[in-house]
């Protein structure tokens, strides 16, 4: 889950990370009491959007000339010119693809002057199964980009998680970014604390792009994207109440609903398992059979008729889904269950793509029975090969 900028830059700020005085806002009407309560001379105009790339981005409606989702302003008249400028328009950047996104809400921040532009963010590193620090000079563009061409710019430490952030990692993270004087002092309270906070909260990424070192010497994050690890969500009714439903795609905030996994990818074969390990076997075979999954959709272990229902739908919701491969282990699922639910779905939806469905456990003798007596244009499969090759047939 992510949340916006403001909302993260609050969060930190509870840490005692360094953040500049600002305003969310969802109206125009807000912009000029909004403006006032901040010190000025310089202001910023931001939008809250969950993508990256607002600075450097377009207004769909403004033209190619008018300026991008993240504006200075130096007078409280021009702030509430920028925003309504930009308040309701669709913003597209690098991130968002091209339908872009409808900024509803603005933050308005003190103007910071900026002296430099770092990059850090805190990650999962798999590679060596601890929190790490990827941080870099060259902050403020696009890290993809200095990690494609200037790989030795960008400095990785990996936390000891038993020991915490060490006075030693400050000085190696505080050196790759040739930090000195007040940011150096600046630097051995924040790193702890967005440590603290990364792993407090339950964080799957967090990144500070920029981090900024201000002429006045001290540190300052100016920028601030997390998002959270849907797994933890459950102890964290604080993070949970800053969702924005409006930022998020229909189909996977309906899957949270259910608590189903569910995972958009490229290809054309909707898939509909229980497990991750089959939801793993179920695509690699549908792909050596030449075709790709659009998505796969864990139904889990113990569902019932309704989590089924709304699997299926979430499926079909997908335009690029051609076909549905239905593939379950009815273990402590039963079959007949599943069969159930398939059923009222499809009728529910009223299916026009072909449907194959693989059962096997526990009652599949009636699972089968109730898909066959469903009167459904409904494709049962032998076993998974078969299955597999059944449903790349009916989409080729
Ligand atoms: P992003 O484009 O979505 O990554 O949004 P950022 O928050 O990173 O802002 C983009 C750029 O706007 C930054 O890299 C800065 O160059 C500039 N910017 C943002 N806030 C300020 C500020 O307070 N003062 C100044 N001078 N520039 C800012
Ligand atoms: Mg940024």
């Amino acid at each position: 889950m992510n949340i916006h900028e403001y909302q993260a830059k609050e969060l930190l700020k509870g840490y005692g990370a360094p953040v500049a005085k600002g305003v969310a806002i969802m109206s125009a009407e807000e912009a000029e009491a909004a403006a006032k309560s901040l010190p000025g001379p310089l202001y910023v105009v931001k939008s809250q959007i969950h993508a990256g790339g607002r600075g450097k981005g377009k207004f769909k409606e403004l033209g190619p000339d008018a300026k991008g989702g993240v504006r200075l302003a130096k007078s409280i008249d021009e702030v509430v010119a920028n925003v309504r400028d930009m308040l309701g328009n669709t913003l597209v950047t690098a991130q968002t693809g091209d339908a872009g996104k409808q900024v509803n809400r603005l933050y308005i921040e003190d103007g910071a002057d900026i002296d430099r532009e770092l990059y850090c963010s805190l990650l999962v590193d798999r590679s060596v199964g601890k929190v790490a620090f990827v941080v870099s000079t060259e902050g403020g563009m696009d890290i993809e980009q200095v990690a494609h061409d200037t790989p030795e710019k960008i400095v990785t430490v990996a936390i000891d998680p038993e020991a915490g952030v060490s006075a030693a990692n400050v000085t190696e993270i505080s050196s790759a970014l040739k930090l000195e004087g007040a940011a150096a002092e600046d630097a051995k309270s924040l790193f702890p604390a967005l440590y603290k906070a990364f792993v407090e909260k339950d964080m799957a990424l967090l990144e500070i792009n920029p981090l900024i070192v201000m002429t006045d010497g001290h540190l300052r994050v100016l920028d601030a994207k997390v998002s959270f690890d849907g797994n933890a969500l459950f102890r964290h009714s604080d993070i949970v109440a800053l969702r924005d439903e409006t930022e998020e795609d229909a189909k996977e905030i309906e899957a949270s609903k259910w608590d189903l996994a569910y995972v958009p990818m490229d290809g054309n074969i909707g898939c509909m398992v229980n497990g991750a390990g089959l939801a793993m076997a179920t695509m690699d075979i549908i792909h050596l059979y030449g075709k790709e999954p659009a998505n796969f959709c864990d139904v889990g272990g113990g569902a019932s008729k309704e989590k089924v229902a709304a699997a299926f739908k979430i499926i079909t919701a997908d335009p690029k889904v051609e076909g549905i491969l239905v593939n379950i282990f009815g273990g402590i699922m039963k079959c007949d269950v599943i069969a159930e639910g398939v059923v009222a779905a499809v009728k529910e939806v009223g299916l026009t793509i072909p449907l194959v469905v693989r059962l096997e456990g526990t009652n599949v003798e009636l699972g089968k029975k109730i898909l066959n007596e469903s009167g459904l244009a409904i494709t049962a499969a032998d076993d998974l090969d078969d299955a597999a090759q059944k449903i790349v047939a009916a989409v080729a």
